[in-house]
């Protein structure tokens, strides 16, 4: 099998690759190592910025909009609308429109091949993968897109470093009766976890309510307890590891001569104040797709992604300063005009303008300033 780009791992961002690729025409080859399309199900919200990656996401997809962000510490809270609703979006849903366009675009989709390695011989590189039953297959390709998720293998084989992962877990909900369907809320508790709760409403009638851990063994006790507290009744959990953003990873390597770019969790382009990484494993997906298509230069190409996600890593670096009474302040701190910049920038789009903040609540300059000195 030979292929101008083999792409490693059929989930949202290898696959949207492939459909920006084989769009182009360019043969490719998407390996999976699950013996079938069958991801589990997820819940994800996302930002309205899908739209500028993704270009026209059917209607079929959203589950349900998201017009208002509450968010609550130590009995502060404030309410953000968002002109521009969140979108949610189920994981399984998204996965099976993108196979279903990547091939319609004429890329192959290999179910039950396990990317194992690369081997260099006579100055060729190789891509060796395993199949269910043990059969060792080889293929070659110009170019390979990792996206085999936040423990890739390709990462490792092609000595690019991985970034680290934290567990997340949410449970699926009723939805209280007296929940506005349209509102979406955080909440933070440092006591129980560094991040933050959630509850994201995906229809009249049901919702996930979760939250991101240090430890896998202790986000389902964590979760649970929260659960109690608030007397949601659940219907089943989802969990996962998701990868976490950091400045000094570097998604791209060589093999021999061939080319290797990780996308998606591989990469590391999550959104660490969130955990959110859909869009930026998209828009990372399409950066890879333009280097290979125009000749041009991975790095290069993901630059504005990377100044969004350095960005929210120095803003976990404050956040994770705060303590339950800091919180409180800073959502006491949250004015109209900060209300209104926040509804218009969405958590993709932050880069660039937020410094602005600092006009729009002067207290931001001697809470940051007390933050990075550490006081
Ligand atoms: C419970 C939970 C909730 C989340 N909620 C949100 C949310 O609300 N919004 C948001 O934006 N993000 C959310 N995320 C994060 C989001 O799921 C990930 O950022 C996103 O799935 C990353 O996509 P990916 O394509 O990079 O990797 P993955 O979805 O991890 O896919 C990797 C693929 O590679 C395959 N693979 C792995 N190893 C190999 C191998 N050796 N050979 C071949 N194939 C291989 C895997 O089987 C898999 O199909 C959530 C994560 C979790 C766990």
């Amino acid at each position: 099998m030979d292929f101008d780009v083999a792409v490693i791992g059929a989930s949202s961002a290898g696959l949207f690759a492939a459909v920006r690729l084989a769009q182009n025409g360019l043969r490719v080859g998407v390996f999976e190592k699950q013996k079938e399309l069958n991801p589990a199900r997820r819940t994800y919200i996302i930002t309205p910025h899908l739209d500028k990656v993704f270009g026209g996401l059917p209607e079929e997809l959203i589950l349900h909009r998201i017009h208002m962000m509450s968010v609550e510490a130590l009995g502060a809270s404030v309410d953000v609308p968002l002109p521009n609703p969140d979108l949610v979006l189920e994981r399984r849903q998204l996965v099976h429109h993108l196979v279903d366009k990547a091939e319609y675009a004429g890329a192959e989709i290999h179910f039950g091949l396990r990317f194992v390695g690369f081997e260099v011989v006579g100055g060729e590189t190789r891509i060796l993968l395993n199949s269910l039953n043990g059969n060792k297959i080889n293929i070659c390709a110009k170019a390979v897109i990792g996206a085999d998720g936040a423990f890739s293998k390709v990462a490792d084989a092609a000595k690019i470093k991985r970034p680290v992962t934290v567990p997340l877990m949410q449970a699926e909900v009723s939805l209280p009766s007296d929940w506005n369907p349209a509102v979406t809320k955080v909440w933070f508790d440092v006591a129980e976890t560094r991040f933050f709760y959630w509850l994201i409403p995906e229809s009249d009638e049901r919702a996930v309510v979760g939250l991101i851990a240090d430890e896998k063994a202790d986000a389902r006790q964590i979760l649970d307890r929260f659960i109690h507290k608030h007397e949601f009744e659940v219907l089943a959990y989802q969990a996962g590891q998701a990868a976490m953003h950091q400045p000094g990873l570097r998604p791209w390597g060589k093999v021999g001569d061939l080319p290797v770019m990780l996308v998606g969790d591989a990469a590391g382009q999550v959104k660490v104040t969130t955990v959110g990484g859909t869009v930026t494993g998209f828009w990372a997906a399409q950066a890879a797709a333009n280097a290979l298509m125009n000749g041009g230069a991975y790095p290069r190409d993901l630059r504005p992604l990377k100044r969004e996600l350095d960005l929210h890593w120095i803003i976990r670096l404050l956040l994770e300063r705060l303590d339950n009474p800091g919180y409180a302040f800073l959502i006491e701190s949250i004015n109209q005009n900060v209300v209104r910049f926040l509804g218009q920038r969405n958590r993709d789009e932050m880069a660039g303008a937020f410094w602005k903040l600092i006009f729009l609540q002067p207290r931001f300059i001697g809470l940051g300033l007390r933050l990075l000195l550490g006081k």
